[in-house]
């Protein structure tokens, strides 16, 4: 029995179970200073337990080489009170189990290559658009990671030309972030998020040119199989569609992949807003193979 966490800025979701069609218990609460919600996500796991291993995929930046005596650490995120919180190290004291350790998004994109939508491909990328733009990649079966995690939401695109808006991130301004995400958008276009789905034609094609210039950088560089977008942006009606027809022009025909203009080359994920724990449970699962 393998226990999962999502650890994300605005809610937790624990999970015990090895799969989507195995889920024993899952409870979801929203994040509060990190001496609540890790006891609170503790005494989860006791009541749920006992568990082989846990994983736990998490908002960042984080520590993930495992010689840094910072290794399963938070390190300076911008949400309050959580930089430098020793997360994966409070668990492992707690549980006395091994635990697995990754990007929320690394977790995410580990579920949908393993069980969603990325199911037979060697290779993903998962983004997800809401309050920011993240990325995670899952390369043969690995998340991908090197001096730090991929931060694919802080590329940069170039400006659209008919877009005045200075951009939305507090380190680059106009990156791919500060010009895409949820908060960018509700900025230029003057709505709240919960009322995006009302955005105009012009301000969905908008979206989708930026969507598109940043997934050409992913795409050179990584070179996916499959992109699988996920986040309340990604759930805009008409703009997955719209993105589509934008990456052709982009790519503009180079290098001339059939694969590339496949409707299910970007696609939405299968494992709906589970996707994150159900990850968190291959994370464990690999923490008990590294013993
Ligand atoms: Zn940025």
């Amino acid at each position: 029995m393998l226990g999962g966490i999502e650890a994300g800025g605005t809610k937790f979701v624990c999970i015990v179970g090895s799969g989507p069609d195995e889920v024993s218990a899952v409870e979801r609460f929203p994040t509060e200073d990190p001496a609540v919600t890790i006891e609170r996500a503790i005494d989860f796991f006791w009541r749920h337990g006992p568990l082989e291993s846990l994983g736990v995929a998490s908002f960042g930046p984080l520590e993930l080489r495992p010689d840094s005596p910072r290794y399963g650490y938070i390190t300076t995120t911008p949400k309050p009170g959580w930089s430098g919180t020793d997360l994966a190290g409070a668990f492992g004291r707690a549980l006395g189990i091994p635990i697995g350790w990754d990007t929320d998004v690394n977790g995410a994109a580990l579920a949908e290559w393993r069980w969603g939508a990325g199911r037979g491909a060697r290779s993903l990328v998962y983004l997800t658009i809401g309050t920011g733009i993240g990325g995670g990649a899952v390369i043969d079966g690995r998340p991908l990671h090197g001096l730090v995690h991929p931060e694919m939401g802080h590329v940069s695109v170039p400006r659209q030309p008919d877009d005045p808006f200075p951009g939305s991130c507090p380190f680059h301004g106009d990156c791919w972030e500060g010009l895409a995400s949820g908060p960018a958008l509700a900025d230029r276009f003057g709505r709240k998020g919960e009322e995006l789905g009302e955005l105009t034609a012009a301000a969905v094609d908008l979206e989708a040119r930026y969507l598109a210039a940043g997934l050409r950088n992913v795409i050179y560089v990584l070179a996916p199989e499959r992109i699988v977008i996920g986040g309340g942006i990604a759930e805009l009606p008409d703009l997955l569609p719209a993105l589509r027809r934008r990456i052709g022009a982009e790519l503009a025909g180079y290098p001339d992949l059939a694969e590339q203009t496949e409707d299910q080359f970007i696609t939405r994920p299968e494992l709906g807003d589970r996707a994150g724990a159900l990850g968190a449970l291959l994370l464990a699962e690999a923490a008990l193979h590294q013993r």
